[in-house]
Formats: C-alpha cells, sequence, structure tokens
C-alpha cells in the first residue's frame, strides 16, 4: 500500500490511475498458492476481476490456472501465456464462436449452465470431431450473505442448472457422444466475509455428490467456486486475505472420496493490491451545506459505488492539514449515483490535492468504460517506479 515516499513519485503523474502494489500482489499469491499446495487444491484466477497485462504476467508465475467468462477472456488468458490446459469457462450465455473456441482451445473444462447449453456443446464438439470436458455448474441454493447484486447461488438466480433439474435429465446427459461429464461446478457468490457459509456450501457439495454418484454419474474434479471477501474497511488490517481459514474449513468439511478441488478466486487475489489515484478538481458546498469534493476519476474508472453501493476507503495521501472536515466525494460523470462516498472525515482537502480509493485491483479497471468519452485509466505499477 501507500507508502509518503510513493505518494510523492506519483504526484507527477497524470490522474486518475490505477496504481498496483506488486509486492503485495506477490504475498497474496504466495499466501493463497502455499496453503492450497499442503491441501492439494488447484487454483484458477478469476480474470474478469483484472486483466491488466502486468498483473497476468505475476500470476502466471504462480502457477495458477484461469476462470473466465467469455470468450474474449479465454483469448486473453492464452494470449498472456497460461496453458489452455488450465482453463475453466463459466457463463450463463455462451454464444456458438465461445463454445467452438473453448473446444479448439482444448480447455480444462466448460462450465454449462442449463442442460440446453449441454446439447449445444455436444453438437459442436461433435463438428469438431472432439469430446469436451464439461462441468456441471450446479446452482446451490444458498444464500452467501453478501450484497444481493453480487450473490449468484440462490434457487431464483440466472446462474447454473437447478440440482432438480440435473437429475431428471441425467439420461439425456448421459447420452451426449461429445461431452464428458468431468466435474460439478458450484460458485455462490462474492465478497463473502462470513466463513460458516463456506460450511454450507460443502455440505449441499456434499450432498450432491454422494447423490449423483449414487445415481452412477462419475465424475473427476469438483469446483467450488470462489467469492472469498476482502476487508474494503479497513484495508491496511488484512491486506492478504485469510486463505488459510477457508481452506482449513473446506479441507475438513467437504466430502469429495479424493477428487481433486478446484477454486476461482478473483477479488481475493488483486482486490487489495489496486488503489485508484485520483486528483480534487474543485470545492463547492451545497445549499443544504453538504462539502463536496469533486475529484477527476468517476464512475468510468471505478462503478463499483455506483452500480452497488460499494465501500472503498479514500484517503487524501498529499495534504499536510491539521483540520479535518466532513466531505462528499464525487465523479465527474453525468450520473447523479456517481459520488464515491458521503460524509467522510478528511483532512482540510483542496484543489490539487490527490486522494487514494483502495481496494480497487478487482472490479475496477476490468469494468472501466467510456462513458460521457472519458479515457480508458492508465496504470502505474510499484515496481516499474
Ligand atoms: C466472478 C466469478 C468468480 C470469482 O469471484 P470472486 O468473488 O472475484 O472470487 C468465480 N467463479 C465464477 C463462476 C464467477 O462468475
Amino acid at each position: 500500500m501507500l507508502s509518503r515516499q510513493v505518494a510523492e513519485a506519483l504526484r507527477k503523474r497524470e490522474t486518475p490511475y490505477y496504481f498496483y502494489d506488486i509486492d503485495l500482489l506477490r504475498q497474496t499469491l504466495e499466501s493463497v498458492v502455499s496453503v492450497a499446495r499442503k491441501y492439494g487444491f488447484v487454483i484458477h484466477y478469476a480474470i474478469k476481476a483484472n486483466y491488466d497485462p502486468h498483473i497476468l504476467e505475476v500470476i502466471k508465475e504462480y502457477g495458477l490456472g484461469i476462470d473466465c467468462a467469455s470468450g474474449g477472456e479465454m483469448r486473453c488468458a492464452i494470449e498472456a501465456g497460461f496453458d489452455p490446459q488450465g482453463i475453466v469457462y463459466a457463463g450463463v450465455g455462451k454464444r456458438d464462436k465461445e463454445i467452438r473456441y473453448a473446444i479448439e482451445q482444448g480447455i480444462f473444462a466448460i462450465n454449462c449452465e442449463s442442460i440446453q447449453e449441454l446439447g449445444v456443446v455436444d453438437a459442436i464438439a461433435g463438428e469438431l470431431g472432439k469430446v469436451q470436458n464439461i462441468a456441471l455448474r450446479i446452482n446451490p441454493d444458498i444464500d452467501p450473505k453478501t450484497n444481493k447484486c453480487i450473490d449468484t447461488g440462490q434457487a431464483d438466480s440466472k446462474f447454473g442448472i437447478s440440482y432438480e433439474e440435473v437429475t431428471e435429465k441425467l439420461d439425456f446427459i448421459r447420452s451426449l457422444k461429445h461431452v464428458k461429464v468431468s466435474g460439478i461446478h458450484l460458485h455462490i457468490g462474492s465478497q463473502i466475509r462470513e466463513l460458516h457459509v463456506f460450511e454450507y456450501l460443502c455440505a449441499k457439495v456434499n450432498s450432491i455428490v454422494g447423490h449423483l454418484t449414487s445415481l452412477g454419474l462419475d465424475f473427476d474434479f469438483v469446483d467450488v467456486g470462489g467469492g472469498l471477501g476482502v476487508n474494503y474497511d479497513f484495508p491496511e488490517n488484512e491486506p492478504v486475505p485469510n486463505f488459510a481459514s477457508v481452506f482449513a474449513i473446506i479441507n475438513s468439511h467437504l466430502k469429495v472420496d479424493g477428487r481433486p478441488v478446484h477454486f476461482e478466486f478473483g477479488r481475493a487475489i488483486v482486490a487489495q493490491c489496486g488503489e485508484l489515484i485520483t486528483s480534487v478538481l474543485f470545492n463547492k458546498t451545497t445549499a443544504t451545506g453538504r462539502k463536496i469534493v469533486v475529484v477527476d476519476a468517476s464512475m468510468t474508472e471505478l462503478i463499483r459505488p455506483a452500480l452497488y453501493g460499494s465501500y472503498h476507503n479514500i484517503e487524501n495521501i498529499t495534504s499536510q492539514a491539521k483540520e479535518r472536515e466532513r466531505y462528499t466525494i464525487v465523479g465527474t460523470a453525468c450520473e447523479s449515483t456517481d459520488v464515491f462516498d458521503e460524509g467522510i472525515t478528511l483532512p482540510r482537502t483542496q484543489r490539487g490535492d490527490l486522494l487514494t480509493i483502495k481496494s480497487a485491483g478487482a472490479y475496477g479497471m476490468s469494468m472501466a468504460s467510456r462513458y460521457n468519452l472519458h479515457d480508458l485509466p492508465g496504470a502505474v505499477y510499484s515496481d516499474e517506479l
């Protein structure tokens, strides 16, 4: 995270841009890889969290596989040098050309989200004269106790196939000649901070695995998805997520008869290493007395607050003022929800000060847009300063 020296070095760059602490990224990767090794767990990085080429290069060094949500993401991973044999591909709406690309590249598994999709994958694999490994993405019907905008595994969700439908259609699934069910996949949502949710997940997986096995469906691996949350409130207290606790829970609760267990972490790997650096443009006070600070970033660089009401800790990294004031920090976009935070206390903040919006390494740059014809933000890396 940002030291004073780094803040000084950042002074001269044109804002807004993302700053990435590559040492912190490496510590995080070291942690996830070393604890996973202890249990033989396989880790895929959910590339949609951040596609930055330098970040991908570092992640690749640690031997992670990739979890993709589109053909574009698969291509990005493959062009960045990740082995297709370590790629899983989920998504409720896969286009035919994306399925074809996945099969041609020989990826590890297509995580199928409907019975109809299985038929389409079978047909395309047939045309290509191949048999494609797939995982059934089963909707676990679990409340992950997270923001409802980012939960994906409740019964009524658009993601996955209901377990009832899987069991009803087993004969159809078995009749497909060009798909092989190699795994079972579940993903319950994102930013999960209550670790006992992972115990419910294990119980659910155990019953699904046990039941499918008793029905004679054979498969090789279980993929329990991602979703491990990070500490947005106090990032300095928990720069590296507690992988050890989650893995210990999964290891002691999951019963999968020795099958390899796969994870797909996005946020937990990259959120804390990224910060959005922005300059203060203007100060003003509303008729109601609210003190507004207008910064040169907006929802076009970081949409999470506007899209989900997410909280990011904000700090003024250049003000030397002793007095503190309450401010609402707003962006430049023409949208009323383009507010980074309301009523936060900062040292007196004025035009030209640099603010950092922390924990922005995941779903920040990857969700950036060119709304209002803003330029896309650049990136500065701690190891290139
Ligand atoms: C987005 C996603 C992930 C990663 O979620 P995080 O909360 O960033 O860990 C993993 N698996 C699937 C299927 C996803 O859609």
